[in-house]
């Protein structure tokens, strides 16, 4: 559940170009989506997607791609979505890749990461995608899921997709 701190500073982000809707920008042939697989969460992630293209390739593992920025421990785990994604661009040959985190993330609460280091993670991890996935004008989009709503109730609604702006994070030198 978001805390009233959160909430600011998603609408500080928001306010700052930090955040921004979806762009219409993802091929229409198909994507290859990088995310957590929380069952909670994991079906609006999808669907939403759904809104901008019609074939979605999902790369679903806990935590997502924040696994990709994680210490030693998860060497493994990096290894293997990076193997899976570029398995993923070789069969497919899309070239577009969400890569999608989301919060509350019960692997990020587990790994005490904050929501703006999960941010920041993204980020980090859709660059790192970006330069190591072999492929022809590979594009990599990093988003932020946010669940607004407060568990167990589960009211529909009230879940928000975002694009991150890799920009505007380097030029608020966002203090992680
Ligand atoms: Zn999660």
């Amino acid at each position: 559940m978001l805390n009233e701190a959160e909430k600011l500073l998603i609408a500080d982000w928001k306010g700052k170009n930090v955040l921004k809707d979806v762009s219409a920008d993802l091929e229409q042939e198909g994507v290859i989506l990088v995310c957590c697989s929380d069952g909670h969460r994991f079906g609006e992630m999808f669907c939403h997607l759904q809104n901008f293209t019609e074939n979605i390739h999902a790369l679903a593992l806990n935590g997502g791609a924040l696994g990709m920025g994680f210490p030693i421990k998860f060497f493994f785990r990096k290894r293997a979505l990076r193997r899976n994604i570029q398995e993923a661009v070789d069969m497919k040959g899309w070239r577009h890749i969400v890569v999608s985190s989301h919060w509350p993330c019960g692997i990020a609460t587990s790994n005490k990461l904050t929501l703006p280091e999960v941010l920041k993670r993204t980020v980090n991890a859709s660059n790192y995608i970006k330069t190591r996935i072999r492929g022809e004008n590979i594009e990599v989009f990093p988003h932020l899921h946010v669940d607004f709503r407060i568990l167990p109730e589960k009211e529909k609604g009230n879940q928000r997709t975002y694009e991150i702006c890799h920009h505007r994070i380097k030029e608020l030198a966002l203090a992680y």
